[in-house]
């Protein structure tokens, strides 16, 4: 039985290309800023984001903690959604590592911060508040079902928050299948941001790799973060060549994997205790509640002895990620095993 995996994007290894890239790649002691090969990654990335310059680290979750290191003090109060990345599963390195508070104010299911929200929790000075010193969006939106933020809400929310002040960080983990799905340039969705993060370790298939972007003094005093964090890494070039590739040849096919979710979606909705809203499906992420016969880890306990590899995201709640390794012909396979495992629960 062929295994489907559908837990992450990240699941998808390096492509024939990248393999190669990678044992060609000119190489030096990227500390001295000496790999040529990491140095053509960063100067990519910046030049694709439309910032100044770019920083190349081990993982999105190191690139967002450098930005709240960057950007904050420790003792200061950050706002982030409820539902962020940041929030979740970055194990509290902000608070930890970065000493500050997270404010959190509520998602909307668009993966949206209300403008409202936002006023309402920015502290005024006071001598007993923590400062405010950063606000956090996250596009696409991972819990939030791989949800879009458009070039304007993104422009309206940095316009009200720096006219506070307040800086912008952008977790854009997956922001190119954002602007696949909008049919924009990524500079577009990323302009009004002083910071941005995205990974290459995701649907671009690169098998490691983050990169910060923002102007040359945010970027002069992140790699400084970096080397503390200990993401100083020395012939790296042997990895950034796989990113580059990510960059340049595996965006469109990114349109794909929204395709397969979009029609594994339309699928699940079809089949009787399984509730979903397939019109809320934009990219490559579909969450869906299982049926109400048996728990949630139960089902897919299920799915897994069929072959089919989810996520769950407590309850009854499921994931299911599209990616590389999984074709439409494996989405109709998908929905036949859950279809038959659904109808031997009754
Ligand atoms: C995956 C992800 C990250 C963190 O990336 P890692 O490389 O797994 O540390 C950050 N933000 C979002 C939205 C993500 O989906």
């Amino acid at each position: 039985m062929k295994i489907i995996d559908l837990r992450s994007d990240t699941i998808t290894p390096p492509t024939e290309e990248m393999r190669r890239a990678m044992v060609e790649a000119e190489v030096g002691d990227d500390v001295f800023g000496e790999d040529p090969t990491v140095n053509r990654l960063e100067a990519l990335a910046a030049q694709v984001m439309g910032k100044e310059a770019a920083l190349f680290a081990p993982s999105g979750t190191m690139t967002n903690l450098i930005a709240v290191l960057t950007h904050t003090r420790p003792g200061d109060e950050i706002i982030v959604g409820n539902e962020a990345h940041m929030f979740w599963y970055e194990v509290g390195g902000a608070s930890a590592l970065g000493g500050v508070i997270m404010r959190t104010i509520p998602n909307d299911e668009d993966g949206r911060l209300a403008p409202e929200s936002v006023e309402q929790v920015i502290r005024m000075e006071n001598v007993h508040f923590p400062p405010t010193t950063l606000l956090c969006l996250e596009n696409t939106h991972n819990r939030c079902g791989g949800a879009v933020l458009t070039p304007e809400y993104t422009g309206s929310i940095v316009q009200l928050a720096h006219q506070y002040g307040l800086p912008v960080h952008l977790d854009g983990a997956r922001i190119f299948n954002a602007a696949v799905a909008l049919n924009v340039p990524v500079s577009e969705l990323v302009r009004p941001a002083d910071s941005v993060c995205f990974c290459v370790s995701k649907g671009l298939s690169a098998p490691v790799g983050s990169l910060i972007c923002g102007t040359q003094e945010f970027v002069r005093r992140a790699r400084k973060w970096r080397k503390m964090l200990g993401g100083g890494m020395r012939q790296v070039g042997v990895i950034a060549a796989a990113g580059i590739v990510a960059v340049q040849k595996m965006v469109d096919r990114l349109a794909e994997d929204h395709t397969n979710a979009r029609k594994l979606a339309e699928g699940l909705a079809g089949i009787p205790g399984i509730s979903l809203r397939p019109d809320k499906v934009p990219t490559n992420i579909v969450n869906f509640e299982s049926p109400a016969a048996i728990s949630g880890p139960e089902f897919i306990q299920r799915m897994h002895a069929q072959g089919v590899k989810v996520t769950n995201r407590g309850g009854r709640k499921v994931r299911a990620v599209t990616n590389r390794m999984v074709s439409a012909t494996d989405i109709d396979e998908v929905l036949a095993r859950i279809g038959r495992l659904v109808k031997e629960l009754g």
